[in-house]
């Protein structure tokens, strides 16, 4: 008998979606690790570029059913403007309209992963910052695991060491080496010939809680309202979208250049853009696994999927996989199933695929036909927005979609 340290679950990477997942699976009596290659002291620290993303409602809400308050850790979206900047098509989204009281929220990714990490370690997550799964190999009852990293764990563990798992999850995002090693599926990769920069800006008017959206020839700029400074500054968290050489020319542009540009990019809504914290930027693609399962394996989050930034969906999706997976395993459990097994592992892959896919799809198409000057396109934009303010139960239907109303998450303790 092997005298590794055995687990229910080991989770690779501890971003929003593997630390949720550790959250919701600890929560139904699991015994859990989680690896993060990040030492603790970096996951600790306040993000200097405060990236945010947004959270639809379905996915606040079962970020509230693991304990996770979202309402305190953001801002709320409560109206959408979408519109494009070389025709007349506009969409106006409103939570009143699908009967809520907001269609998300937007949350400072680390502040959310640190909520996480705090609730996870509380209930009893064993986790191993600074460490790495540097190989596995399943055989019929486990995964077994050998770690190594530089001892930046809580436990004070340092050098190569071995694990056990009924099941490995793999949330290490888009570079993630151990799809590569296990899954070892066909990747689409579509690259979008765009980056998109992000930052914090403050403006002379609020947000109320509006979040803008428009699409321009070069690729598409949201502004979100974020919550405000200490001082009460009304401030939007931007992802703008653009072409690579404008967007290396933006970043190389000082401050002052810079604002100028966004405010001539979104128009004055919200009047002058009068400060701007830290600037990034990131190459945006479009990326689907043709499978998310191996051996007592199975991929989640960015790992599985990426999509372009313009629908706010990534993340949402991720938590869409750590839903369905823990149910997942949950169904295994009350059927006496191994929810490392291939039947547990199957009925997440078919639960969560073809949604997935659909949504990568749909976001390149939408960039695509967004980011285009031709005339043809163009019309089609037009009729294809103007249609949708035609159409309340088409608008209904984009803010079910915009709020990830998809179903709720059941998982329950298991006794
Ligand atoms: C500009 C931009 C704007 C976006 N806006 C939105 C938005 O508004 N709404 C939305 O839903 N989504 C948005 N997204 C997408 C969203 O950021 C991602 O979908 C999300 O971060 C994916 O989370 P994840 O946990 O799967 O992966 P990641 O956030 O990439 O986390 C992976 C984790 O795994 C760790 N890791 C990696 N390799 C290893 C390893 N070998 N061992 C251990 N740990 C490892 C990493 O350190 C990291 O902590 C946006 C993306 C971009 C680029």
């Amino acid at each position: 008998m092997s005298a590794d340290p055995h687990y229910d679950l080991i989770i690779s990477g501890a971003g929003m979606v593997g630390a949720s997942l550790a959250l919701a699976v600890r929560q139904t009596g699991l015994r859990v690790a989680i690896f993060e290659k990040r030492p603790q002291a970096l996951c600790a620290m306040p993000d200097a570029y405060e990236r945010a993303s947004l959270v639809a409602a379905g996915s606040g809400r079962f970020l509230q059913k693991i304990g996770i308050d979202v309402a305190t850790l953001g801002s709320t979206v409560e109206r959408m403007r979408v519109w494009d900047a070389e025709t007349t098509g506009s969409i106006h989204l409103d939570a009143e309209e699908a009967g809520e009281a907001f269609l998300g929220h937007i949350l400072e990714n680390r502040r959310l992963e640190q909520a996480l990490h705090a609730a996870f370690a509380d209930q009893g997550v064993d986790v191993f910052y600074g460490r790495e799964i540097r190989a596995a190999w399943a055989d019929q009852e486990q995964i077994h695991i050998s770690a190594s990293g530089n001892g930046d764990s809580r436990n004070g563990e340092s050098g190569d060491r071995a694990y056990r798992s009924a099941l490995l999850a793999i949330a290490e995002g888009r570079q993630s080496v151990l799809r590569k090693q296990l899954i070892q599926a066909p990747i689409f990769h579509e690259a979008y010939g765009q980056d998109a920069i992000t930052a914090t800006v403050w403006m002379e008017k609020p947000h109320r809680n509006i979040a803008y959206q428009r699409f321009l020839p070069t690729g598409p700029l949201a502004v979100l309202p974020f919550r405000h400074d200490s001082a009460g500054h009304p401030r939007a968290s931007i992802v703008w979208s653009a072409r690579h050489t404008l967007a290396r020319r933006l970043m190389q542009m000082d401050d002052a250049a810079f604002l100028a540009a966004l405010h001539q990019a979104f128009g004055p809504q919200l009047g002058h853009f009068v400060r701007i914290g830290k600037r990034n930027s990131y190459p945006l693609s479009g990326l689907h696994s043709s499978r998310y399962i191996g051996d007592r394996c199975v991929i989640l989050g960015d790992s599985a999927h990426g999509v372009h930034p313009l629908a706010g969906l990534g993340v949402n999706l991720g938590f869409r996989d750590v839903q369905a997976l823990t149910e997942s395993i949950q169904e295994a459990r009350s059927r006496h199933e191994d929810w490392g097994g291939s039947s547990a592992l199957r009925r997440y892959q078919r639960a969560r695929r073809p949604d997935n896919l659909a949504n990568v799809m749909a976001c390149g198409t939408l960039s695509h036909l967004f980011s285009n000057r031709s005339r043809g396109l163009s019309r089609l934009r037009d009729m294809g927005l103007l249609g949708t303010g035609l159409l309340p139960p088409v608008k209904r239907f984009l803010i079910r979609q915009a709020m990830g109303l998809q179903g709720d998450y059941h998982a329950t303790p298991h006794r």
